[in-house]
């Protein structure tokens, strides 16, 4: 019977993709020599400039503003792959405080003499704001 596929080929196939995740940044470079265990050489797709292992920054500015031959699209997308991820940071800090800006809007509340409705809109906004991640 050949239905009955072994499910090792499956394994084997998760296996080779295994270990640690690899930034998005790497989409855009190919995996060059590896010269230290589990860590290579970053070829620009683009242009081919090398990056040694762990300058994922470095990988990220050459695509924003030093490639020459990177599409502008995938600049594009690279910027919005380095905002959004520093969003994250910048909102994580935000929960943090929350405590203390809890406090300035309600005061802000309190003071101001706001519709009911505006009021309303404003929690909206916030709450979308600390629930984007
Ligand atoms: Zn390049």
């Amino acid at each position: 019977m050949t239905d009955c596929t072994p499910s090792n080929s499956k394994k084997n196939k998760i296996a080779i993709y295994g270990g640690r995740p690899k930034k998005p940044i790497w989409r855009f470079f190919e995996q060059g020599e590896e010269i230290d265990k589990g860590h290579y050489i970053a070829i620009c797709l683009a242009c081919r400039q090398t990056f040694r292992p762990g300058k994922t920054t470095a990988m990220e500015k050459h695509i924003i503003s030093n490639c020459l031959k990177v599409d502008h699209s995938i600049c594009e997308a690279v910027i919005y792959m380095v905002e959004a991820r520093e969003r994250e940071i910048s909102s994580g800090a935000n929960i943090k405080r929350q405590n203390n800006d809890q406090t300035i809007l309600e005061d802000f509340y309190e003071s101001s003499d706001l519709s009911k409705e505006r009021k309303e809109d404003i929690d909206t906004a916030l709450i979308k704001a600390f629930s984007t991640r």
